[in-house]
């Protein structure tokens, strides 16, 4: 129990933001204990024995931990990339997790979190007629959200990627992660991604190895792809000009997916670079090295 409570006591001292909780059995690192908004943190959880049933839970919703290779003292190792959705309200909120092991162990924890999401300025979004008429489209956005959606929620329990990752084109950021946008046809949303703008045909680049889970046009997305960089994390390619890969097929860092455009609903050319963990959009910008 004592040398339990100084290993974590330690912990704490060594690494400064992170939490940890031990028992003999089973340690829990949290990365961060304070997000605010697109940033994501993880959990890690190191056992003796396998987990054959896990609950943890943050903000409203439910994640997964994926084992990895990763073997220490205590031989087994999972980590789950979680985030605060941007529609969260600043607050403390408990990151509970319970695990059941193999060897009939229960562990349970609850770590409070804080969230810090400041409100962001309002940008105004003018749309020429055309796509003032596309953004009322709403029967085009709900069926594509939900093909999104589902991309999103790709939960593949593999680890394609490396650390850090590669900006998937030249270019200026012109709208930030979790900006409230105003479109001039009345529409508002807060911005779910990183737009990086540049001229049309600029080309875009798979930021780290990958699977393609989704290439297609759409009216309001426009031309897109989406990525799985496996353990929950997906990334998002939209309005783009042209687009170099199918679906299914394997990706290494640098690989051309397309090229920059003006397609579906844009004020003009640009990507809208967006990413996830575990169906909750973050800021890929964070996830750059
Ligand atoms: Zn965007």
């Amino acid at each position: 129990m004592l040398r339990g409570f100084l290993t974590g006591f330690l912990f704490l001292c060594l690494t400064g933001t992170f939490y940890a909780a031990d028992t003999e059995s089973v340690r829990i690192r949290v990365s961060k204990k304070s997000v605010s908004m697109g940033t994501s943190f993880t959990l890690e959880v190191y056992t003796v024995s396998p987990i054959i049933e896990s609950k943890i839970s943050f903000s409203g919703k439910e994640f997964i931990v994926f084992q990895t290779p990763k073997k220490g003292q205590f031989r087994y190792h999972y980590i789950a990339y979680m985030g605060a959705s941007r529609y969260t309200k600043s607050g403390k909120y408990p990151l509970k997790v319970d695990v059941h092991l193999a060897d009939g162990t229960w562990f349970r924890e609850s770590v409070k979190m804080t969230v810090r999401h400041p409100k962001k300025k309002v940008g105004k979004v003018r749309l020429s007629q055309d796509k003032k008429a596309l953004s009322k489209d709403t029967k085009s956005l709900q069926k594509e959200s939900s093909v999104i959606g589902k991309g999103f929620n790709t939960l593949t329990p593999v680890s394609y990627f490396k650390q850090g990752f590669k900006l998937p084109a030249k270019g200026r950021v012109s709208s930030k992660f979790g900006k409230m946008r105003l479109y001039n046809s009345g529409v508002s949303s807060r911005h779910a991604g990183t737009d990086i703008a540049n001229k049309v045909g600029t080309p875009v680049w798979a930021p780290n190895h990958g699977r393609v889970i989704l290439s297609e046009s759409f009216k309001v997305h426009g031309q897109t792809v989406m990525v799985d960089h496996g353990f929950g994390v997906v990334t998002i390619y939209n309005h783009l000009n042209e687009r170099f890969v199918r679906e299914g097929q394997v990706l290494a860092t640098g690989d051309l997916i397309g090229r920059m455009g003006v397609t579906g609903l844009v004020s003009g050319p640009h990507l809208h670079w967006g990413m996830s963990v575990q169906n909750v959009r973050v800021d890929p910008m964070k996830w750059v090295k």
